[in-house]
């Protein structure tokens, strides 16, 4: 028997909404569909918006596609129209939302003091969940707050001289502090929707929680960081910025368990070490694994970076309707076939512009970031394929050294001084270099370069054959308005920490949490940070209850 008078709460599908119609009327859609009167439909919620661009019939009708999550007294679906929609398959339970919070944590539990190495995504959202659960949390940034990460940045970009320390990648918030702050994920997490309220609450767009191409943009990603410490601050959590883990201590009886971190800043005791480095802490790498922490080598994504005018993409997106939707995306797709591996479109950032991430002296590498209002005039995005250890060796740190390699080969064919070496898509096509250096959103400028000859040779393959099928896509992409800057080595990190399936621990250690894109279990900023808060969750319920996990 159903209570009558209980809320139950279901999605229903495929609510279409025109192009500059309010969302305020799914409420009055949905309730059509489902045949419900006012008073029977309580609440909506949307859980997903997204733009439908595809052709039909020779003709491109824009549109909004939305999911939604109605509340409805209980018995409220018994009509006809409801039945229908139950059975095709269009209305269906909603899928639960997570929660942080983990029952059974006593006094002993909850005085256990987590460390947790790194302030990206994937390191804040271990220790807000840590935090929200009462445990006393430390949480090392060896880069700046982000009230200090621009001094650095001005100065990298006068003098052409890097601080090791404090870059694009090293400071409060990590390496997607300066990015289009895309965060959709393509993974199916009930804390995503927790996740989202937070960045909500912390002054985030509502939307983000159901815009299937949300994103917040670096100016308000700067003011959201600020009131995220704040409130991490509030639970309890101790930052230590410009402080770089050195080396773990590990307790002495031969168990693998770490008892404390040696830091820049002397040591710092913990019960627990949340290793949320990024994919770029090279050296801190190397200094753990001499300890016998686990690496191995994992397929990673290389290419090189493209920007066209954002006419050129709206055009082919959107045709004339381009005011009320703002700069257009894409994602392209290029499967591999007997010429070429695959290649594809990676951090795509309308409006946007290309900047030098870039956390060591000497080696060139390449990112997207752009504003929340998109509005550079420049469409960039990472043309990516996969290389992996049969193309570079299964050393640990094979995959590292051939990142390196070939960002000093880009760094020295740029001049030596940050300088980016480019080509049109047509001339990387042809296989001859630019004769005119064009104009470029990237900071240092360019120079003329045969990126085609500086790639090797099967990702020169793969991304001339993802040329000739994207300009099929997006009319003039591999014409002379594309133009290739170099080199895009970190969309994603050459390295993985094996850790074990059920405690989410490092392999052959008890309490070692290796996290996000540096432990090789995150792509971006949303994946890092649902690692994070799930470790975290895994760590907690297992000082919650000792046997249900060990
Ligand atoms: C320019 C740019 C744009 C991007 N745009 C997007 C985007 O729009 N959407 C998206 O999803 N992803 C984007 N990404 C990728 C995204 O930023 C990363 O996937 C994400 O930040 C990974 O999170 P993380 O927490 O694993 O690591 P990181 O964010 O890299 O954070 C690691 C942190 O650890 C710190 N650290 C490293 N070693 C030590 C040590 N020894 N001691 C103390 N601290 C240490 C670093 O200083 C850093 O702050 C972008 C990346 C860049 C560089």
């Amino acid at each position: 028997m159903t209570d009558d008078h209980a809320l139950e709460i279901y999605r229903l599908f495929d609510l279409s909404l025109a192009v500059g119609e309010p969302e305020a009327r799914l409420a009055e859609k949905a309730r059509v569909r489902l045949g419900l009167a006012p008073e029977e439909l309580a609440g909506l919620r949307i859980a997903r918006k997204a733009l439908d661009a595809r052709w039909r019939n020779g003709a491109r009708r824009l549109e909004f596609v939305c999911h939604v999550d109605v509340s409805v007294r209980g018995g409220a679906l018994r009509g006809v129209a409801a039945k229908r929609e139950l059975a095709s398959g269009k209305l269906k339970p909603a899928p639960e939302v997570g929660t942080v919070r983990v029952d059974g944590l006593d006094d002993a539990a909850r005085a256990k003091r987590a460390l947790v190495v790194g302030s990206g995504p994937a390191g804040i959202f271990a220790a807000w969940v840590l935090a929200k659960n009462g445990v006393a949390v430390t949480l090392l940034e060896r880069g700046p707050a982000l009230e200090e990460r621009s001094r650095p940045l001005v100065q990298f970009h006068r003098s052409r001289v890097v601080d090791p320390e404090a870059n694009l990648l090293f400071g409060e918030g990590g390496a997607g502090t300066y990015s289009d702050g895309k965060i959709y994920t393509r993974v199916d997490d009930p804390l995503e929707v927790v996740l989202l309220e937070e960045l909500v609450a912390c002054g985030a767009p509502p939307s983000i929680a159901y815009d299937s191409l949300a994103h917040i943009g670096t100016d308000k990603l700067h003011r959201i960081l600020p009131e995220l410490r704040r409130r991490l601050i509030e639970l309890g959590v101790r930052f230590l910025f410009r402080t770089r883990l050195e080396r773990l201590v590990l307790r002495g009886d031969g168990e693998r368990s770490i008892v404390a971190a040696e830091t820049t800043a002397g040591i710092v005791e913990c019960d627990a070490c949340f290793l949320a480095t990024g994919h770029s802490a090279r050296d801190t790498w190397r200094a753990l694994h001499a300890q016998g922490v686990p690496f191995e080598a994992k397929p990673f994504q290389l290419g090189l970076r493209i920007e066209h005018p954002q006419e050129l993409v709206d055009r082919a997106r959107y045709g004339p309707a381009t005011a009320q939707l703002g700069a257009a995306s894409y994602n392209l797709i290029s499967k591999a076939d007997e010429r070429a591996a695959a290649a594809y479109s990676f951090c795509m950032c309308p409006g946007g512009r290309i900047v030098a991430s870039v956390s060591e002296p000497g080696l060139l590498c390449t990112n997207g970031m752009s504003n929340s209002r998109h509005s550079s005039g420049w469409a960039t995005s990472a043309i990516v394929t996969t290389f992996g250890p049969a193309e570079f060796g299964a050393g640990a740190f094979d995959g590292v050294a051939f990142q390196r390699e070939l960002e000093r080969r880009f760094f020295v064919a740029g001049g030596g001084d940050y300088t980016a070496p480019a080509q049109t898509a047509a001339d990387f096509l042809s296989g001859r270099a630019s004769r005119a250096a064009r104009h470029s959103t990237y900071p240092f400028g360019t120079t003329s370069a045969r990126l085609d000859e500086l790639l090797p040779p099967s990702a020169r393959d793969a991304l001339a054959r993802s040329l000739e099928r994207f300009d099929r896509q997006i009319p003039g992409f591999a014409s002379a308005d594309g133009l290739f800057v170099g080199l895009e080595s970190r969309s994603s990190g050459p390295v993985r920490i094996p850790r074990d399936r059920a405690t989410r621990s490092a392999v052959g250690f008890t309490n070692l949490y290796p996290l996000g894109e540096g432990a090789g279990y995150a792509g971006g900023i949303m994946s890092a940070a649902l690692d994070g808060a799930n470790a975290a969750l895994v760590h907690l319920r297992a000082l919650a209850c000792p046997s249900a996990t060990r």
